[in-house]
């Protein structure tokens, strides 16, 4: 076995090495713009990421804009606190989608909304960062076209960052997305018999 200090002088040479790798990286990355995120797969924690992320958002003093696409969410801890946030717009689906509801038109009708609201957000240079959650089921199932939802991303304010969850994400987003995540489901203690925790799920 080698002596301790070589380790020492190996692991000093290792990281200066790769110091300098991202501090060239670093250099390289010189654009100033905002960014495209996408969420997407099966495990827990695109939600908690887009939420997280708008923390640190707000901790600058960033103004910021929230759509669940998802209706009746509003007795969520997110919900509950970023709505008292003055420099946060909350919105949540009125009526519409979710996993219990078979009505197509009123689903449509309600999504077309949402979207419409979405515009006007992406149109609005005050807003630093938005967060459309679950946006992608309304694609999924056909309630907003692809193209549009793009098309309006796309041409948002240069400093304005985005963020979209959903399980799965249309072709169309991630054709112009800058950063895409994917949540692996490898355990979920659902499967090992627990139950939705406030503070955890909602
Ligand atoms: P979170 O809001 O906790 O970040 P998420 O946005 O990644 O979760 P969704 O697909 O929106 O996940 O599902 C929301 C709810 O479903 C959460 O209560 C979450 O814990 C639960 N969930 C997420 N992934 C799984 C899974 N693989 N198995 C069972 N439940 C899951
Ligand atoms: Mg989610």
């Amino acid at each position: 076995m080698s002596q301790p200090s070589d380790e020492s002088a190996r692991h000093q040479r290792r990281m200066a090495r790769k110091k300098q790798v991202v501090d060239e990286r670093i250099a390289a990355a010189s654009e100033e713009r905002g960014v495209l995120i996408l969420m997407k797969g099966n495990g827990k924690g695109k939600s908690s990421s887009g939420f997280g992320t708008m923390a640190r958002a707000l901790g600058h003093g960033q103004r910021c804009g929230v759509i669940q696409f998802i209706k009746g969410r509003r007795e969520t801890g997110e919900y509950r606190f970023f709505r008292e946030h003055e420099q946060v717009d909350f919105h949540v689906m009125g009526h519409g989608f979710s996993w219990e509801t078979r009505d197509l038109e009123q689903d449509r009708a309600a999504a077309g909304q949402a979207w419409q609201l979405a515009e006007q957000l992406l149109s609005d240079a005050r807003y630093d960062f938005l967060l459309f959650d679950e946006l992608s089921y309304m694609l999924k199932y056909g309630h907003l076209e692809a193209e549009r939802v793009a098309y309006a991303i796309a041409e948002r304010p240069r400093h304005q960052n985005v963020i979209v969850t959903g399980r799965t994400m249309a072709r169309e987003l991630q054709a112009i997305a800058d950063t895409i995540s994917v949540i692996h489901d490898e355990q979920h203690a659902f499967r090992l018999g627990v139950k939705a925790q406030a503070g955890i799920e909602y």
